[in-house]
């Protein structure tokens, strides 16, 4: 369960960052390629500025000539009566000389109604010079405004233009007519088509009537209402040309005048220029094509970072994690080594106790052994003593007196144990003691046992040999390492056992050793474990050595065991006492 959660969690993180991932490099991309449109905007927009103000100042130059020419008194003159064949020559060859002095396309002069008099193209095939052109705008507005201005298609040559006009009057102000200009840009478009670029030039109504490459020309940037193409119409503006739409496609809107638009399939980064004294809008199109080499950095770049942030951020999570689990591993640990601190101590105070009530059971026992049989000598003796004492043998009564005194002292003597041993030893008590003598007591509260199983004892004791600590505790050691020996020797038949203490750099050593046959090799490391014994049920509690082990230990010292010739040694270290306080 717990697993799977694992796995599903994971798998979670997995998929995250890598879904991070792609939307990260797909932001850097998408940026990137914002990035790209608006440095390539602001390029445009300064080739578009230049480009603008070639064609202002193309059309300004040209602005001033019709005004020019109005005020020629000649001109005015004709335009006053009606006009004689060899008058209309001279103007004609006039406007012929003027034209080709200023670079113009055609000057032409219209009377008050709007019919062209003269031409500088008087020669061609399209000459103007019959036709009326008072459906023009330019017309109306010289007419109303005193000059005009209108881009339109010739509807006798064909070729598109500028028309630019000035009203001719008399000295009263009269009109008389115009004198207008026509302008052909073919030279500007030739240029224009060097270009990378594709460069417009669109009028108030969104008809393309400038275009360096032709198949833009007459096309149309949004749709034409009713009215629109009832005013085209009427002035014959664009004449018979279709005015297709361009299907322009907008795709991203950059500034005010600079959008991504799509046209055909392809995409164009367009920037627009508005020409507000002639009303028209220059475009600047520029093919675009994201480049995928710097897309791909862009998102390789931006992918790397997001990675490398998010292994930053897991690596410093993972690290807290380790440290709280550690902290908190930590914790447990502590509390689980005080737990059983408490419960090892009660375990020892336990077994201490259990192992008093046995050895004192065991005293007892010793005692009632001990003490019954002095007891009936001591009857029978006195039973004797008094039939001396009838007797009057009073001398031979003193003399029986004698054992009997000694047989009380010895009696005397066990009990003092006794009442040593039953006397509370709280622990922590720390008397200055003589380890020789503690050894001596033990031994003399064993002696009935060693005695009746016939052992030798020999004591080889350096003295006083000073410690500091719990007498009856101490003698506990003593008698349990004793009757073990004598336990272990209750089927041997040499029985000797050997007691000897001595001091080595700080410490007694002080050595109970047997001839009861040793300990098993597989015994050695078990014997001071609690309630570990090899004696027959009822006999041993195995609580013996562990506690002796546990004495040795409160006072410093430690209680090893080994084998040594026919039996086992057991070897007590215990600290030297500084000196007598
Ligand atoms: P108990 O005497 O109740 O068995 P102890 O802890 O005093 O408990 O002793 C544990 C065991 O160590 C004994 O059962 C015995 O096998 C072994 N042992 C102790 N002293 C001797 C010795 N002097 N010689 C051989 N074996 C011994």
């Amino acid at each position: 369960m717990a697993s799977t959660y694992k796995k599903l969690r994971l798998s979670a993180i997995v998929l995250s960052i890598m879904v991070g991932t792609v939307a990260v490099a797909g932001l850097a991309m998408r940026h990137s390629a914002h990035q790209a449109l608006l440095e390539d905007s602001r390029l445009s927009e300064q080739r578009l500025n230049l480009y603008g103000n070639n064609l202002t100042t193309l059309i300004e130059r040209y602005r001033a000539l019709p005004a020019v020419l109005a005020l020629d008194p000649d001109l005015i003159d004709a335009l006053g009566a009606p006009i004689a064949s060899e008058r209309q020559l001279a103007l004609n060859l006039k406007l012929e000389k003027i034209n080709g002095a200023a670079q113009s396309s055609t000057l032409e002069l219209l009377d008050r109604d709007g019919l062209a008099v003269a031409a500088s193209n008087w020669r061609t095939e399209y000459s103007y010079v019959g036709h009326n052109y008072a459906f023009r705008p330019y017309f109306q507005q010289t007419l109303t405004q005193g000059s005009g201005r209108f881009y339109a298609v010739g509807v006798t040559s064909g070729i598109p233009g500028y028309f630019l006009s000035s009203a001719v009057v008399d000295e009263h102000g009269r009109f008389l007519g115009a004198i207008v200009v026509k302008l052909e840009f073919p030279q500007l478009e030739r240029q224009w088509r060097q270009d990378r670029d594709i460069l417009l030039v669109s009028d108030a109504r969104g008809v393309i009537f400038l275009a360096s490459d032709p198949r833009w020309r007459y096309r149309l940037l949004r749709p034409l209402d009713g009215g629109a193409r009832a005013a085209l119409a009427s002035t014959r503006q664009y004449d018979r040309q279709p005015l297709a739409p361009l299907g322009l496609q907008p795709l991203q809107k950059l500034a005010a005048n600079s959008q991504l638009a799509r046209i055909d399939a392809a995409e164009y980064l367009w920037e627009s220029m508005p020409l507000p004294a002639e009303g028209w809008t220059l475009h600047l199109l520029r093919p675009w094509q994201d480049d995928p080499a710097r897309q791909r950095n862009a998102a390789l770049g931006a992918a790397s970072a997001w990675l490398c942030l998010v292994f930053g951020v897991l690596y410093g999570y993972q690290r807290l994690r380790l440290a709280r689990v550690r902290r908190q591993h930590q914790r447990e640990l502590e509390y689980l080594v005080d737990a059983r601190t408490r419960e090892l101590r009660t375990a020892q105070q336990g077994l201490v106790h259990a192992a008093r009530l046995a050895a004192l059971g065991q005293m007892a026992a010793t005692l009632a052994h001990e003490l019954n049989q002095p007891l009936t000598t001591q009857r029978m003796q006195l039973a004797s003593l008094r039939l001396l004492l009838d007797q009057g043998r009073f001398d031979e009564a003193r003399a029986a007196l004698g054992p009997f005194e000694h047989m009380v002292q010895r009696m005397n003597a066990l009990t003092q144990h006794l009442k040593t041993f039953a006397r509370k030893s709280p622990q922590g008590v720390r008397e200055h003691l003589d380890l020789a003598h503690v050894v001596e007591q033990a031994v003399q509260l064993l002696a009935g046992r060693l005695k009746q199983e016939h052992v030798t004892c020999t004591l080889a004791l350096a003295r006083p040999a000073p410690v500091s600590g719990d007498p009856i505790r101490l003698e506990q050691v003593l008698i349990n390492l004793l009757r073990n020996a004598l336990d272990a020797m209750a089927a041997s038949t040499v029985r000797q056992l050997r007691v000897t203490l001595v001091g080595d750099a700080g410490y007694w050593r002080l050595q109970v050793c047997d001839s009861g046959g040793g300990i098993a090799e597989q015994h050695l490391a078990r014997l001071f474990d609690p309630f570990f014994t090899t004696k027959p049920a009822g006999e041993g509690l195995g609580l013996g050595l562990a506690i002796s082990a546990q004495i040795a230990q409160e006072h410093g010292g430690r209680l090893e065991a080994d084998n040594q010739g026919a039996g086992a040694c057991f070897t007590l270290t215990l600290p030297i006492a500084e000196e007598a306080p």
